[in-house]
Formats: structure tokens, sequence, C-alpha cells
């Protein structure tokens, strides 16, 4: 079912052997659609519009080439890209990856973001640097101050574009690009391409290379039957919710898909820790490694095969009942290749996916490209798991009484030596007791927290406080804050959205209900950010007045 397209390698991207050493260190396989796609026209310094979300690998596409074009030799103290994102919290990531695919380059790297010590930013940039990886206020700032040096920009990439806008940064935005010298390349990512995206696109792209994550036909012939769920879960809870759904599912065999070798090999060997029979399958292995793997999983020796999809691919394996997606995969097309394996010849097969809360919008992309809908649902709580775990004692001793009960006899002994002394439902409890934890059961009970999609947005009603009654308590685990500005000084929400998210950690949707009245303005943020998002109001200026901000009494 896969296209030929898909069989396209790093190696045939052309790209430096430095950075071909460094993404297979990393243990990548393959480019994703969206890196196949894009690189191609960015190593020609051509423009780019991409639609693609977080989850597909978008980073790495407009990394690799940036990286790609840094000059040989001395390259001066001027940054010569300049990556624009939403919030801290991205810059931080888009840095990293950086840093990470351009280590073997000696990539100077920095991120450039509100709520961090400008001197400290201002030192890095006198040393030099070839990329800033910036949140657009503090763009702005050091462009200001004449700190961030824009004359050697030959690329510029605006990450996240949709929610740079919904954020109020358009201004910025059209500022800082004002600034960049006119021959340079300009690539443009958006999950969404709404008519302000187009608009941004025609007015600053130059003949752009247009590419959507998302368009082959999802299923050719027969829709498989396939039960699809996802689960919300954090990064670093995510062996435990892996091992607790395996629990609640009881697959016969079941293959879970990562996205890089590496991590296919810490996975494998968390997952055997843990009692599992799992086993690694990937394009580092040997043919012979392969098969053997292979044979253990049909003679049913492991029931658990943790592949990336290279080495997955053409694989039959008859019994399989489950195909977890331990990262989401970086396609709606790889989506359904994956699920494909399961649900076949008219058996009800299953498909699970990992989702972390910032990659909501990659799961909308799968719905639509899949036309169905996955259950959202929430990780199986201890209580739920023990449960389970006690059906499934109870279902074992109801076959062994209904199969074995001419064998049972010759244990009659043990019960009546034990009746003289205590109650025989006493005994039978002792009995199932042992039963069930000779089955393992018992050993994982570790909280998995619960956390939800990043959906909500203020701006767009979900967060924000357009329908709550006025003054109310502030929402579980928040902070009211207040601050001594509101209507008459022209405070739009957006105002508020934008000054939090680039002066602090926080970003958009982390912030909760705001009411803006004529004299002064609410706003709910996390509890745990609440004095780091004052500090940060207290050191800028929203609308350009110095704001007053505390904790809302009345909160
Ligand atoms: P992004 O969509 O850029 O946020 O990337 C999502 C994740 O995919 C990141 O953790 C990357 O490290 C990883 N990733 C990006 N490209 C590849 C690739 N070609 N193979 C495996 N993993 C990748």
């Amino acid at each position: 079912m896969d296209t030929p397209a898909d069989t396209t390698t790093f190696a045939d991207l052309a790209l430096r052997p430095e950075l071909l050493d460094m993404l297979d260190e990393l243990g990548y396989e393959e480019p994703t659609p969206i890196q196949r796609e894009a690189i191609p026209p960015l190593l020609d310094r051509k423009d780019l519009l991409g639609q693609a979300a977080t989850g597909t690998g978008k980073t790495a596409a407009f990394a690799l080439p940036v990286l790609q074009h840094l000059p040989a030799g001395d390259r001066g103290d001027a940054p010569t890209a300049l990556v624009l994102v939403p919030t801290r919290e991205l810059a931080m990531q888009v840095s990293e990856a950086f840093h990470r695919y351009g280590r073997k380059l000696g990539a100077r790297v920095l991120p450039v973001y509100g709520g961090q010590p400008i001197w400290r930013q201002l030192k890095a940039l006198e040393r030099g640097v070839d990329v800033v990886v910036a949140t657009p206020g503090r763009a702005i700032d050091h462009i200001t101050r004449g700190t961030l040096t824009m004359d050697a920009l030959r690329a510029v990439v605006l990450d996240e574009a949709d929610e740079m806008l919904d954020m109020g940064f358009l201004e910025d935005i059209e500022a800082i690009l004002a600034e960049v010298p006119e021959d340079h390349q300009t690539m443009l990512f958006s999950a969404t391409i709404p008519p302000r995206i187009d608009g941004m696109a025609r007015k600053y792209l130059r003949d752009p290379v247009r590419i959507t994550v998302g368009r082959e036909a999802a299923f050719e012939g027969d829709e498989p039957l396939i039960r699809e769920t996802a689960y919300v879960v954090p990064r670093s809870a995510k062996p435990a919710a892996l091992g607790r759904i395996l629990d609640i599912e009881a697959p016969t065999a079941a293959i879970v898909f990562c996205r890089t070798r590496n991590e296919v090999d810490e996975l494998t060997e968390t997952m055997n820790g843990r009692g599992y029979r799992a086993e690694a399958l990937h394009g580092g292995m040997s043919q012979e490694q392969r098969d053997r793997v292979m044979d253990r999983l049909r003679n049913e020796t492991a029931d658990l095969l943790v592949a990336t999809d290279v080495a997955a691919r053409g694989l039959d394996i008859d019994h399989l009942t489950h195909v977890v997606n331990y990262d989401v995969p970086s396609a709606p097309e790889s989506y359904t290749h994956r699920i494909g394996r399961v649900g076949r010849a008219g058996r009800e097969g299953v498909a699970i996916t990992l989702v972390e809360p910032r990659q909501h919008r990659m799961l909308k992309a799968i719905e639509r490209h899949t036309r169905r809908r996955m259950d959202v649902e929430k990780v199986p709580s201890v209580a739920d798991l023990r449960a389970r775990r006690l059906e499934m004692t109870r279902a074992a001793l109801h076959e062994s009484l209904l199969v074995d009960g001419d064998h049972l006899d010759q244990f009659r002994v043990v019960v009546d030596s034990l009746t003289d002394e205590f109650d025989v439902v006493e005994v039978a409890l002792a009995a199932i007791k042992l039963a069930h934890e000779a089955t393992g059961a018992g050993a994982d009970d570790e909280d998995v927290p619960d956390v939800s999609l990043q959906t909500d947005r203020p701006g767009d009603g979900g967060g924000g406080g357009k329908n709550r009654p006025p003054r109310r308590g502030p929402s579980a685990g928040t902070t009211r804050l207040f601050i001594n500005q509101g209507r008459t000084a022209g405070i739009r929400p957006k105002d508020l959205v934008g000054a939090i998210a680039n002066e602090s950690s926080l970003s958009g949707r982390d912030i909760g209900a705001i009411e803006i009245t004529s004299n002064f303005s609410l706003v709910e943020v996390p509890e745990a950010a609440a004095d780091e998002v004052i500090q940060a109001l207290r050191n800028t200026t929203i609308k350009g007045k110095k704001a007053n901000v505390r904790r809302d009494q009345k909160g």
C-alpha cells in the first residue's frame, strides 16, 4: 500500500554528511512526509508555505535546510537565520532541535524569549550566533536595542504562524519582517491556513512551494473494522500508560510503533522490565535478527513488537489484534498504513494512539483524513485496572470449573484439611488471592496524570471569559490576577494573552478566563505560575503602560 515516494531516504535528499551522521545517531530511519516534500525545495532556497501541525516532523523540515546553508568556515557573529515562534516553550524546543541536528556542524543557536534575563541573551548575541529562535515580542525588543543584527539574515521561518496571529503578534511580525534584507528565503508553517495566513503568505512569500500533509485517499478498498481510541498522556507518563492500557486491552499480539530506533530500543527494554514479552524491530538490525524476532512473535513467545515504520513495512502478522501508536504518526497517511494491519478479514482490530497534550491538531488532521472519529479516553485508573484483573481471574476460575471439573478432585484433600480450621469461603478467598497474584497482577500501580488536550484558547470562546458570571472564584488549580488596566486603557484579551505568553513561560493555552471591565482586568493563570507571571508583567508594559499586577483579593 506504500507509495513509491515513501522510499526516499535522508541520503537521497542530498544533505551534508554532518547532518546525515547526526540523523543516524538519533535513530531517524527515514524522512517524514513533510520532510520528504519540503527539504528539496528548501535546499534550493525556494520560499515555502507548509500546512503541518506539531508531530509531523516540521521542525526538522525547516531546520535541516537552514543548517545545510550555514556558510562553511568563519561564519561571523550575526545570525543567518531567524525563526519566529509563538511561545517560550516552543522557542526552547525548536532551539534544542536545531542544536541537536546541527551539533556536528558546530551550529550556534540561541533561544530568545521573554521572562529570561535579557543580559544573558545580550552576552550570547555578542559572542556570535548562527540561528536565533525568538518570540516576536522579544525579537522586537532586541532589534530596537540594536542587539539583534538583521543584516546577515538569509532565512526567516514563521513557525505555527496561525497561533502567532491568534495571539496578536501580527504587528510585531510585520515590523520584524520589514527589517530583514531583501534577498532572503521565507518559510511559513501553520497547522491551518485561514484567510489571514493566506494573506500573509501572499504578502511575504515569493512564488512559494505549497505543501500540505494529509492528501492521499485514506483507505483503499473496504474500510477495515477497527476500534480507534486515543489517550492523552504527557510524555513522561507514556510507559506507565502503555502498560496500563495493554493490561486492560489484553491483546493477543500487538505492534507498538515508535518514531526512532533509539526509542524502539528504550521502550522494548522498559516493557520487558515491566514483565511484558517485548521484541524490538528496527532498520538497524540484520535480516537474521529480524527473522528471529518474527519467529518469536509467530510462535507466541513474544506478544509485543516494538517497531519503527520502516522495519514494520510489509510485515503481515496473522494474529495481530492491536496496533499502538506510541507517538502520533508523522502524517495521517502513516496512521492509516499502521492501523490497516488489523481489522482484516472481518475480524475487529483495535488501534490505540497516545497523544501528548500539544498534539491535538495532529489528531484532528488524522480524523479529517480517515473521516472517522477516534474516541478520546482517559488512561484507565488503578481502580479500573484492579477491576479488570479481578474479572480476568474470575473468568479463569470459571473456565477451570467448566473444563477441569473432573481433575479438580485431587485438590479436595487440601480443602478438607483446611475446613476444620476455616470457613470454606475463606479458603476459597485465599486460593483466589494466590491464583490472582500468580498472574502478576498488582505490579504496576503508579499514577498516570490526568491531562487533556490543549484545545482551549482564550479569545475563541474556549478558555475565554465571555460567558462567565462576573467575579466568581477562580477554577481549581488556578489563581486570578488583578491588573489595574481595563477597557478605558484600550486593553483587549489579546493584549493580556500576548503580554503573558511573551514575557513568561506560559503559552496562550495555559491562560484561563479573562474578564475586562472598564478600569481593571482579571486573568486566570495556573497557580504554580502565578508569581512568575506577576513578576514578568510588572517588568514589562501593556499597551505601552506599566501595569500594577497582583493576586485578586476576592479570588
Ligand atoms: P515536530 O513535528 O517537529 O514537533 O516533531 C515531532 C517529533 O518527531 C520530534 O520528537 C522529532 O524529534 C521527531 N522526528 C522528526 N523527524 C523525524 C524522523 N524523520 N524520524 C523520526 N523521528 C522524527
